[in-house]
């Protein structure tokens, strides 16, 4: 067992990204700037920190700020006033996805763009660049669509129901599904935000709908026959 004496150093808690927790971690060193924005009346505090976690050692850096937009107004047992700031915390590098599906390499040698289009979504959705992971998701979904052998040119909505005519997909999926190609607009035209939580929920539905259609062969196989020909759009003037 290794002992490790942190008696000289600071610590303080934090979220490590190695570990993708909070944890007692050591301060190797922090600068802390005030700020105050006199015309908008706001001030405030941001902190710079070298840390290191004392679970698994992984080396970080938090900016952690303030300000006075933003206080956390309550009262105590005696029904006086108190105020705390309310910290908003940021750390690089960002913990990375954990359980990135086991197929991913196999992916690479299905489709080079696919794969390369899914890894954006993930750094993406890593750095909580939400909005960003859920167009990129459309994009993925896109791409899987054109490798099925569905025709490019016809609408998301159209490529989404080709999907479940072929039994790609099922009702809920679909459902789910329409909301990945939909993600831009919806955020936009419907107050549709897209949250971690969301944004996990879709990605795992891509991926499942990846590994299902596309890696699992013997399934492509099976589907394949399925697949009509391509019919001929009949153009009206
Ligand atoms: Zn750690």
């Amino acid at each position: 067992m290794s002992m490790h004496n942190y008696n000289h150093f600071k610590t303080s808690k934090a979220h490590c990204p190695s570990c993708n927790g909070d944890r007692i971690c050591k301060v190797y060193g922090c600068k802390t700037i005030n700020f105050n924005e006199e015309e908008a009346q706001i001030h405030g505090e941001v902190t710079h920190s070298l840390l290191q976690c004392c679970g698994c050692e992984a080396m970080f850096y938090e900016v952690s700020s303030w300000n006075s937009e933003e206080i956390d107004y309550s009262y105590d047992d005696f029904g006086n006033e108190k105020c705390a700031p309310i910290y908003d915390k940021c750390i690089y590098p960002k913990p990375e996805i954990k359980n990135k599906p086991t197929w991913l390499s196999e992916i690479e040698d299905i489709d080079i763009t696919i794969f390369k289009i899914l890894n954006e979504v993930y750094i993406a959705y890593e750095n909580d660049a939400h909005t960003l992971a859920t167009v990129g998701l459309r994009t993925v979904l896109d791409r899987a669509t054109e490798i099925l052998n569905i025709d490019p040119a016809i609408t998301f909505k159209e490529k989404l129901e080709n999907l479940k005519t072929k039994g790609f997909i099922g009702g809920k999926e679909f459902d789910i599904l329409e909301v990945v190609i939909d993600a831009g607009n919806a955020a936009a035209h419907r107050g549709w935000i897209t949250r971690d939580k969301n944004v996990r929920q879709l990605l795992s539905t891509v991926e499942i709908f990846i590994e299902r259609s596309l890696v699992q062969a013997d399934s492509v196989l099976q589907l394949k026959k399925f697949i009509p020909e391509k019919p001929k759009r009949v153009k009206t003037t």
